[in-house]
């Protein structure tokens, strides 16, 4: 039965099948190589095939002879793949690749001429299988494959240290891969090992071949890191430099290539020692860190440098430098601290407007002390805590004929005048004590834990410094009265004790001025008749200012 038809018509379907699948697979090392070797097989198959379906020796030879085309591609392509898988790329190159069809076109042909010059074959031992004696031809070019097929595995042993886990379990697979048409091929010449009564090697090639194809195609198998690696390098935006200890430019990826100083030139070339990034590696060359070095300013950009030795490479002194243009990113970090700094100072510019503006509102200009709006939220929390043991007493003090001193020496010197009875007032404070600008001429003085004679005391302190105060364009004596109230006594709420304070300064003025009364000790016509404190050291009978001193003054 002539199984010819049937097998090369599946034969080709397969090698169909195979160059679809390549078409659609994605990129992976030793591809188009792997697939080439793939469709040689099947060729070499094919003409197996061939051969053991016809019944005419001159076709079996014929067959025998054609399949040469296959015999010569399959283990040339396969060992290509295997090496370009290993990381060496440029074997599939199309100028290899064209050599190898060239190499295989060549073996076809020497071995369809072989009846001229029977190079491969030197004759036919057995007319049935058939199988022949060998010439120097034969034995030269399977040599050859067999020591291409060992240089792959060799170079590709080599490789096995520096390759990651994935890809150098990928390695060893494929080099078991091609043990085995290399080990049916040798039982077969050695051995005479026979599949279908035949060479098995094809089988073998075709099946393994298949295989690795199938893994190509499912994407996952042998994506491995070398193609990426070349990718990175030539799309990286970062340019990168490799460089000898000597300054010769072994390596420039494309983002290098367009720094100032370089071009695809470059490499093969010396980098003069002017050249800002030698200078920076010499200023650098005794850093033992290896992050990146920020702010190497050249070619009008700011980079960030890497530095990587290549030792471990076995490039001894040789570096890889890395250079990312920070430029952009360095400009907008100092707009940013530049705009964090401006915010900074509006910042504190605002709190020191805030302090003034609460300062403003808590406080009288003229004299420094706190406003009257002020002593409505403070005063009240002081006064209601107020006890028998704690007395609080609030004073409201009165300037005596102050509309006459204004008068007299005009109203800046009135203005000296009122502050210097503050500075009188807030030096001799202490922290719980507060004093306000209660109104034009008159005070308001809160003095917590402070008892009715305590509080004269404070008065007749007050009304001494006053009177002795020298101002410069004054030449009358000072006065003042007051009127005293005492917390809890007086009551606990700041509108009952300033009008306690007010009825007892009412009677302070109208008993003489320059005096002070404490509310509840006098009635005198009003609520209680109030005491009468004199002047310090007992208070003075004679008053500093006379009372006729209104009259007397202009
Ligand atoms: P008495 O002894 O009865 O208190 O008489 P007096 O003149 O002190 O009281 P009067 O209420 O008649 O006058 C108070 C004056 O204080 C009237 C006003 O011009 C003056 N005065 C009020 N505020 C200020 C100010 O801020 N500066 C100056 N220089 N004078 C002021
Ligand atoms: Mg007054
Ligand atoms: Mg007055």
């Amino acid at each position: 039965m002539n199984y010819s038809t049937p097998t090369l018509l599946v034969i080709a379907l397969l090698a169909i099948l195979v160059v679809g699948r390549i078409i659609r697979s994605p990129v992976a090392p030793g591809r188009i190589a792997f697939a080439l070797a793939a469709v040689a097989s099947v060729w070499w198959i094919a003409m197996v095939v061939l051969r053991l379906n016809s019944a005419e020796l001159s076709d079996k030879i014929l067959f025998n002879r054609l399949a040469w085309f296959g015999i010569i591609a399959t283990p040339l392509f396969w060992s290509a793949g295997f090496l370009d898988h290993a990381g060496f790329s440029r074997v599939t190159r199309p100028l290899p690749i064209a050599l190898m069809l060239v190499l295989s076109a060549l073996a076809g042909f020497a071995a369809l001429t072989d009846g001229y010059h029977h190079w491969i074959y030197t004759g036919i031992i057995n007319t049935e299988r058939p199988s022949f004696a060998y010439g120097w031809l034969f034995y030269a070019l399977l040599g050859g494959m067999y020591l291409c097929m060992l240089m792959a595995c060799l170079l590709s042993i080599s490789q096995l240290k520096r390759a990651s886990r994935l890809h150098r379990r990928q390695m060893i697979a494929l080099l078991v891969a091609t043990c085995v048409p290399w080990a049916c091929n040798a039982a077969f010449v050695l051995f005479e090992f026979r599949l279908f009564n035949d060479d098995p090697t094809p089988f073998a090639f075709s099946a393994t071949v298949m295989a690795v194809l199938f893994a190509h195609h499912r994407g996952k198998l042998f994506i491995a890191p070398p193609i990426a690696r070349d990718i990175i390098f030539q799309i990286l935006p970062d340019p990168i430099v490799v460089l000898e200890p000597s300054g010769l430019v072994l390596e420039v990826n494309p983002a290098a290539e367009k720094l100032t100083g370089f071009s695809a030139e470059t490499v093969g070339t010396k980098l003069p020692s002017s050249n800002p990034l030698m200078q920076f590696l010499a200023a650098n060359a005794q850093r033992e860190s290896r992050k990146p070095l920020v702010h190497f300013t050249a070619m009008g950009k700011i980079f960030e440098v890497s530095i990587q030795p290549l030792e471990p490479w076995g490039r001894q002194g040789s570096v890889m430098i890395v250079l990312r243009d920070v430029t952009a990113r360095e400009a907008a970090q100092k707009e940013l601290s530049d705009a964090g700094q401006a915010l900074k100072l509006r910042l504190e510019e605002n709190l020191r407007l805030q302090q003034k503006l609460e300062q403003q509102a808590f406080h009288d200009h003229l004299t420094g002390l706190f406003n009257r709006r002020h002593a409505s939220t403070v005063i009240p929390p002081v006064l209601s805590g107020a006890s028998g043991q704690e007395p609080v007493s609030l004073i409201i003090v009165d300037l005596d004929y102050f509309k006459q001193v204004n008068d007299r020496y005009g109203h800046d010197v009135g203005d000296k005048v009122l502050a210097s009875f503050a500075t009188i007032l807030s030096d001799s404070l202490n922290d719980s004590e507060m004093a306000f600008r209660h109104g034009g001429e008159e005070f308001l003085i809160v003095l917590p834990d402070t008892s009715r004679d305590q509080a004269l005391a404070r008065c007749a302190q007050w009304r001494h410094e006053y009177a002795t105060r020298t101002i410069a364009e004054l030449e009358d004596a000072l006065s003042f009265s007051a009127g005293i109230a005492v917390a809890p006594e007086a009551g606990t709420s700041l509108a009952a004790c300033s009008k306690a304070a007010d009825i007892a300064l009412y009677r302070s003025k109208i008993s003489g001025r320059n005096n002070d009364t404490v509310w509840g000790e006098h009635l005198d016509g009003m609520a209680r008749e109030g005491s009468v404190g004199k002047g310090p050291a007992g208070g003075h009978d004679m008053p500093v200012v006379p009372a006729d001193r209104k009259a007397a003054l202009p």
